[in-house]
């Protein structure tokens, strides 16, 4: 029993567990493909964000510096012309570094570094040689030059910008040059440093080889990052977007652009995670949108696991058959609306039917006397000894043919059965519905008459013997008989008892002269 209905509730939970799962992976991969759509939408908007980003920024740089080196190549020529004159030199230097807002500092020198005229003048190098590297740089190569950053005098780093002088002979006779503190506030600092944000976005400046010339992390500033898949794009004078890993090892999603005067590079970037960022919340967000909908599903498929379960516990239910009672009925009304459970509700009732067919047909063969149909002995004792127990008054009346025997012996044993056939049937006729005709031994019977008493009894035999004395039976002529009557409860109190006092009636009636019945009762009177 448990095993099966165990079975019945795995069944459910497997439709359950099934559709469940159809659900959960479809539901996942919507997600997955709601995160991948929106995640590869972002990246390439933010690639190209930041592609347009770093060219607008390359483009301004650009024309920053190229107006750059035309104010000071103006600014050489008005040099060249008045280069003996100290105060001129002095007033051009300021107006460079005060009109232009370029430059932190403005210098001019000879033809050998000796600084003829600064500004700020506090920085108080005037006669002093410029020494660095990249001054020497500039001043050998006579051409229009900006340098790579460096630690200046002061132990800033900057980025030294000049124009040469040549005099009205045409003979090289120094620059006029600025210089930008990188970390410092200028332009510069202020076309880039801006675009730092929060989220870590951030924009760094290489030269042609690829050094660090602006980062927002200063101390970066002259690192060697030609390494960098990116810059190593932008020093073949490339620009684009694409993901790179940083330094720090995150992920960077990044535009870069070259700029073209200096063969800078300028790059805008911005972390993988945060771009996705929108992406996980936008999951978050269709999964809370669905929910109502996925829950109302998950109502609607435990209701249609219960109804195609339904039926298939009811039978089996109904078929564990516990009471021993078959329960066909029951199973008929069993609400098979598909196809399996229709099936198996029918062979289910027929094979039921079947049996039950089966078991009634064996059940009236160990109850009937096959001959006469007839109640047979055994059933008879039952059925005493039920109505013992239920304190029922009865009689019973014994009935024995007369010589029956000789009956068999001139007519032959068959019309002897056709006798005993038609005692059987006469029997039933003279009795009510409720009695019950038993077939006890070979010729002998027995009449159980419930609520009737010896005298009761007495009447019903008494119309039978006539009856059977006045009709010819099928040997042709009729056949007597003797019959005994005893009651309970006054003959005893046990089947066994009444039986046995009916039959001390009936051996009464055999012994003074048959064809008649005696009561058991009446005997006693007369002892
Ligand atoms: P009585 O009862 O009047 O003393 O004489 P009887 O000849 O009837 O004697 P008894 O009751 O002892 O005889 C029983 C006979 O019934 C013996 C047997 O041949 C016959 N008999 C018993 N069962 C059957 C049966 O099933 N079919 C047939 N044809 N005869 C049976
Ligand atoms: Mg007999
Ligand atoms: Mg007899």
């Amino acid at each position: 029993m448990s095993s099966n209905k165990r079975f019945i509730f795995r069944l459910r939970y497997l439709i359950i567990g099934v559709v469940m799962m159809a659900f959960i992976s479809t539901i996942a991969s919507s997600l997955w493909g709601v995160y991948q759509i929106s995640k590869n939408i972002l990246i390439e908007n933010t690639l190209e964000t930041n592609r347009v980003y770093a060219q607008k920024l390359a483009t301004t740089a650009n024309t920053y510096l190229e107006e750059t080196f035309k104010t000071l190549q103006f600014s050489a020529l008005y040099i060249a012309e008045n280069y003996e004159n100290e105060v001129l030199l002095q007033q051009e230097v300021e107006r460079l570094r005060y009109q232009t807002n370029v430059f932190n500092s403005v210098a001019i020198t000879d033809d050998e570094g000796i600084i003829l005229a600064v500004s700020p003048p506090t920085l108080e190098l005037k006669g002093i040689q410029l020494s660095s590297e990249q001054t020497g740089e500039a001043l050998e190569r006579r051409k229009p030059h900006i340098s790579k950053p460096y630690e200046g005098i002061t132990g800033r780093k900057l980025i030294f910008i000049s124009q040469p002088i040549f005099n009205a002979a045409g003979e090289y006779s120094g620059l006029v040059g600025g210089t930008i503190y990188i970390e410092y506030d200028n332009i510069f600092h202020k076309l880039l440093g801006e675009h730092f944000y929060n989220d870590g976005s951030y924009v760094y400046v290489v030269d042609e080889d690829g050094t660090l010339i602006y980062h927002q992390d200063s101390n970066r500033i002259g690192d060697d990052v030609a390494s960098n898949k990116v810059v190593d794009h932008l020093m073949e004078g490339g620009s684009g977007a694409e993901e790179v890993t940083n330094t720090k090892g995150v992920e960077m999603l990044a535009g870069y652009s070259a700029v073209e005067l200096p063969k800078w590079g300028i790059v805008s970037q911005r972390p993988l995670d945060v771009t996705l960022l929108p992406s996980t919340d936008l999951v978050k967000k269709v999964a809370l949108i669905s929910m109502p909908f996925v829950l109302l599903a998950l109502v609607i498929v435990l209701i249609i696991a219960s109804f195609i379960t339904k039926p298939l516990q009811q039978m089996a239910l109904l078929s564990m058959n516990e009471q021993e009672r078959i329960k066909i009925e029951e199973l008929r009304k069993v609400k098979s609306w598909y196809f399996e459970a229709r099936i198996l509700k029918e062979s289910l009732v027929h094979a039921f039917t079947l049996l039950q067919n089966r078991i009634s047909h064996y059940q009236t063969q160990s109850t009937t006397d096959a001959l006469t149909g007839l109640m047979n002995r055994r059933s008879m004792d039952e059925t005493l000894i039920r109505w013992t127990e239920e304190k029922q008054e009865y009689a019973v009346l014994l009935v024995d043919l007369d010589h029956f025997k000789s009956v068999n012996d001139t007519y032959g044993h068959a019309v002897g059965d056709e006798v005993l056939k038609y005692l059987a049937k006469t029997m039933r006729m003279h009795t009510r519905p409720q009695d019950i005709c038993c077939r006890y031994g070979g010729e002998e019977f027995i009449i159980l008459l419930p609520k009737t008493t010896e005298e009761g009894a007495y009447a019903v035999a008494e119309n039978l013997r006539q009856y059977l004395q006045d009709t010819n039976s099928p040997c042709g002529r009729p056949v007597t008989m003797s019959g005994g009557i005893a009651a309970y409860p006054q003959a005893g109190d046990s089947p066994n008892v009444i039986l046995e006092k009916a039959d001390q009636a009936l051996y009464k009636a055999k012994h003074q002269g048959r064809d008649q019945v005696q009561l058991f009762q009446v005997e006693r009177m007369t002892q």
